[in-house]
């Protein structure tokens, strides 16, 4: 799995109407034009920026080959088998299922059905479908009459003002559930709650240490229900949360590792709202001040064995499981929001090195954290050579409490970006083969060599009728 000598060339192919196998033109482009909007599926609605490349709904994509195969390792590893083991997910007197009087309401029962759902929804597979649907239910039955939902205790966590970022995580959960089912029962309950935050008043909303940091993927998901509602209220809402959330657009503002993987893109999330061009080039700005000073380390990652700390930025450094899953989405995110291909292959490189490295080859156990330069995985610590004491580099399934829930969407969004539409109502392959060079692409030949490659095709494309 791991690559040596890493060094994908990227390039976009335009395959004109490819899901009917059509022997049409091949044309090869930097980016697709925005010139106008895609027939088939969900774009940009105005005002925002419209996107050069659409995120392909879950069922348009079947894994197949090697990529099917790590995520039935992962569906029979422990991702797949967590309710067994850890207390978490417990469902005896589980906030989650009990919202009024459970245990267990903060992040870790979200964290976990991210991945084991979305699982469930690119493998079709019922077993997994059935645990999925247990949690989903008991999300959308926690609604209340003032639009709240999930666990009570989050409502007053933060002394007394709402802690909102483990719904920010269920959010997720709940849109990729829509995504697979069109359960509209989501739609309502995602207008009803941002409703109820837009009646937070600025001094309580966002007020914690995660939610403030990690605002930006309460961000996306605003502006992923603008897209398919057009209530124009949720704009202002979108607003408020970027000028609430900490300021990612002025700098890398904390050194918390999975605090940077997953909000260093916030501003580009922003900029299909505020066009400013300072937004989009906030994220490229914040990836590149992190690798200069830290990324020192091969595998797309950086050294931040908790924190990056000045003086610590060789190889022996290490990352956090949770900060390269969280690494891998925003990448996929910013290929669709921006049509930078260098987002591409930036996840790639953290794909096939720094995710494998992370775990045993039958994801049956992770570490905390995984540098390159390690030459024990054993159960020391390896403290202040690493800032976090205990057995970091210990695979084991049973600990590591976050990464040991947050992992599981590695594989299954990376399966979900392989493909995307185009606003010319074409379909894109993201090919990063160093075959694939734009002279010798022809129709049918080197999409399938792409093809075999990712181990993906599409489906559906051209059976959906215009809506
Ligand atoms: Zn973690």
């Amino acid at each position: 799995m791991l690559k040596s000598c890493f060094l994908p060339c990227a390039v976009l192919i335009t395959c004109f109407v490819l899901a009917t196998e059509s022997r049409g033109a091949v044309s090869v482009v930097d980016r697709p034009d925005t010139l106008r909007r895609n027939d088939f599926y969900v774009s940009n609605r105005e005002p925002l920026e419209p996107n050069p490349l659409l995120k392909l709904p879950i069922r348009a994509i079947e894994p197949r080959g090697w990529l099917r195969k790590q995520l039935e390792l992962e569906a029979a590893g422990f991702t797949g088998h967590l309710t067994e083991i850890s207390r978490f997910l417990r469902k005896e007197g589980n906030a989650w299922l009990e919202p009024k009087k459970g245990k267990h309401g903060w992040e870790e029962v979200p964290y976990w059905l991210k991945g084991y759902a979305n699982l469930a929804f690119v493998l079709d597979d019922e077993a997994l479908l059935r645990e999925t649907k247990v949690w989903i239910e008991a999300a959308i039955r926690s609604r209340q009459a003032d639009g709240w939902f999930g666990p009570e205790s989050n409502r007053t966590r933060l002394k007394g003002n709402p802690d909102l970022w483990p719904n920010m995580i269920m959010l997720f959960c709940l849109q990729d559930y829509y995504d697979y089912t069109g359960d509209r029962r989501v739609i309502d309950l995602l207008t009803k709650y941002f409703k109820h935050l837009t009646t937070i008043p600025d001094e309580k909303f966002l007020p914690g240490y995660w939610d403030r940091i990690r605002a930006g993927d309460q961000l996306y998901s605003i502006l992923w229900l603008y897209n398919r509602t057009g209530e124009v209220w949720l704009l202002d809402l979108a607003h408020k949360t970027h000028h609430n959330a900490a300021r990612w657009d002025e700098d890398v503002i904390n050194w918390h590792n999975v605090n940077i993987a997953q909000a260093f893109g916030e501003p580009a999330t922003y900029w299909m709202l505020s066009k400013e061009p300072s937004h989009r080039q906030a994220a490229c700005r914040n990836w590149q001040k992190v690798r200069d000073l830290y990324g020192q380390v091969p595998g797309g990652m950086f050294g931040a064995d908790e924190n990056a700390r000045p003086g610590r930025n060789d190889p022996r450094q290490a990352i956090e499981t949770c900060g390269i899953v969280e690494e891998m989405l925003s990448d996929e995110t910013l290929v669709w929001i921006t049509g930078d291909l260098r987002w591409a292959d930036r996840c790639e490189d953290v794909v096939f090195n720094s995710l494998p490295a992370a775990l045993t080859a039958d994801l049956k156990a992770l570490r905390y954290l995984t540098a390159p330069n390690m030459v024990l995985s054993d159960r020391q610590s390896k403290s202040p050579g690493l800032e976090n004491g205990g057995p970091m580099l210990h695979m084991n399934p049973h600990g590591h409490r976050c990464c040991q829930h947050n992992w599981g969407h590695g594989w299954p969004y990376y399966a979900q970006h392989l493909w995307f539409a185009t606003p010319d109502n074409a379909l894109e392959l993201w090919v990063s083969a160093r075959r694939a060079e734009p002279r010798r692409i022809v129709p049918g030949v080197q999409t399938r060599l792409a093809v075999q490659r990712y181990a993906v095709h599409p489906r559906g494309h051209a059976d959906r009728t215009p809506r």
